[in-house]
């Protein structure tokens, strides 16, 4: 994907701090340097801190599931840290169940308990 600093940071801005923290920590293999620097300043503006960070850092890496290159895998339903691999039907428009597959889930999306 193209690489636009200006709508990086305009997505930064609107971002929930949950979200730069991830970005920055378990994520952070996979982003620009750049985009990087902004999700920190802006991290810093909000208030949070180096031992912030360090200790999300820390408690995601504790349940999430880690990838060969060292970032988290994403959950299939949003761009949280899945903590759970399960097996599940892919839905044809949402609905009809076509096949197994497998679905990662982090705890807002069933990671944690039922399924
Ligand atoms: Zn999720």
């Amino acid at each position: 994907m193209h690489f636009d600093i200006r709508r990086v940071a305009a997505y930064v801005r609107r971002a929930d701090t949950e979200e730069l923290l991830d970005r920055v920590t378990v994520y952070r293999e996979g982003m620009e340097p750049a985009a990087l620097d902004l999700m920190e300043g802006e991290l810093d503006r909000r208030g949070v801190t180096r031992a912030d960070i360090a200790d999300h850092d820390e408690a995601r890496r504790a349940t999430a599931l880690i990838l060969p290159d060292g970032t988290a895998a994403r959950c299939s339903f949003c761009d949280r840290p899945a903590a759970r691999r399960g097996w599940g039907w892919h839905r044809l428009w949402g609905r009809l169940p076509v096949f197994p597959r497998v679905f990662l889930r982090c705890e807002a999306h069933g990671g944690k308990g039922g399924g």
